[in-house]
C-alpha cells in the first residue's frame, strides 16, 4: 500500500501511532513491516491516546473549553500549507479536520485557482493581522503556532 501512494507520486507519509506504552500499533506495524522495501520516508509520530494538541478550530470532542471570544493572534497555517482531502476538498487548514470551511476542491479547479482564490487572499489577509473573526472556525479555533514569515507566498 504504501509502496502504491510514493509510485503515485507521494514523497512522504505521516502516520500518528497512538498507544499509551509507546509501542507500535499492529496497522501501523503493518505499514512499515518490510522497511527496507519501502520507496519513500515514513515517519511514526509515537502519540498517547489522550494527547491534547488544541481544540482543533472548536472541533475536538475532547477539547475542554471552546473560546469565549477569538484569538487575537495571527495564524500562518492558510499560508503554509494547502490540506486536500480523499474527494478532492480543499478545507481552510489541517485543523479543519471535519471540513466545515471548504475553500474549493481539486476535482473542479485546479490547485493554484484555489491557493489564489479571493476567498482564500481575503481569510489569510485578516489571519495575518491576528484577527480570527473571519471564519467561524477561527473564532474558536485555539491554534497558537506562529512559524516565520519568511518565504511565505501572500
Ligand atoms: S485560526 Fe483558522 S486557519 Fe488558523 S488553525 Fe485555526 S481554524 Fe485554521
Amino acid at each position: 500500500m504504501a509502496n502504491q501512494l510514493f509510485d503515485a507520486g507521494l514523497n512522504r507519509i505521516i502516520i500518528d501511532n497512538y498507544n499509551d506504552e509507546h509501542e507500535l500499533i499492529p496497522s501501523v506495524r503493518d505499514v512499515i513491516k518490510d522497511l527496507s522495501l519501502i520507496r519513500g520516508e515514513v515517519i511514526i509520530d509515537y502519540r498517547l491516546k489522550n494527547d491534547f494538541f488544541g481544540n482543533r478550530a472548536g472541533q475536538s470532542p475532547n477539547a475542554e473549553f471552546l473560546l469565549k471570544k477569538a484569538l487575537n493572534l495571527i495564524c500562518l497555517r492558510p499560508l503554509m500549507e494547502m490540506v486536500v482531502g480523499y474527494d478532492g476538498t480543499v478545507p481552510l487548514c489541517c485543523a479543519d479536520g471535519l471540513w466545515r470551511v471548504k475553500m474549493g476542491n481539486a476535482r473542479e479547479a485546479n490547485l493554484k485557482d484555489i491557493w489564489f482564490s479571493d476567498e482564500f487572499r481575503s481569510i489569510r489577509s485578516y489571519l495575518l493581522k491576528g484577527d480570527r473573526n473571519c471564519t467561524e472556525i477561527c473564532k474558536v479555533c485555539d491554534a497558537l503556532h506562529l512559524p516565520s514569515l519568511k518565504g511565505i507566498l501572500v
